[in-house]
């Protein structure tokens, strides 16, 4: 039932964990990836879009979507800028950055807690649990299925579509 999204394979203080009903699991997606890509300027920050807007339960089925924060493209290297990135999307998302876009008026309080449980997961991922192995099989992935190289955006919502089709979209 749900989604969850819990720190690393190695992390066992469930205090620390975000777990959504099916339904605030697409506006919580909808509202990162609404934000992420207005803010999203290098390759790398597109491609976190991407690959949040790839947890699409309208393509993969309900409550299938959840993941460790350890299974999401990070790079060693780019590690910090791309922690500030996600840290940034989650502000926007908090101040409503382009929810005017939805056809539904998300529960503010729900997301607004969705958002801040994950903000405290992003903040506190240790690069020690980065497996590049991840970022490389997104890479892979991204090559074969993606239509272009170019980050295209759903022309209706205006975000990054993931290489199935616009999360939005695939919600309504
Ligand atoms: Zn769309």
């Amino acid at each position: 039932m749900g989604n969850r999204i819990l720190l690393h394979r190695e992390h066992h203080n469930l205090e620390e964990h975000l777990k959504m009903s099916n339904g605030l699991t697409s506006v919580f997606i909808a509202v990162l990836v609404l934000s992420g890509s207005t803010l999203a300027q290098t390759k790398n920050e597109k491609e976190l879009v991407i690959w949040l807007a790839s947890r699409d339960q309208g393509v993969y089925g309900i409550g299938t979507v959840g993941f460790y924060i350890s299974d999401m493209p990070w790079t060693q290297m780019g590690f910090a800028d791309e922690k500030n990135f996600l840290l940034r999307a989650i502000e926007g998302a908090r101040a409503k950055q382009r929810w005017d876009i939805l056809d539904y008026s998300p529960n503010e309080e729900f997301v607004t807690f969705a958002l801040d449980r994950f903000e405290n997961l992003i903040s506190l991922f240790d690069e020690q649990y980065i497996d590049e192995a991840k970022f490389h099989e997104w890479q892979d992935y991204l090559k074969r299925y993606a239509t272009s190289d170019d980050f295209i955006m759903c022309e209706k919502h205006g975000v990054y579509l993931h290489p199935v089709g616009c999360v939005i979209c695939h919600d309504t």
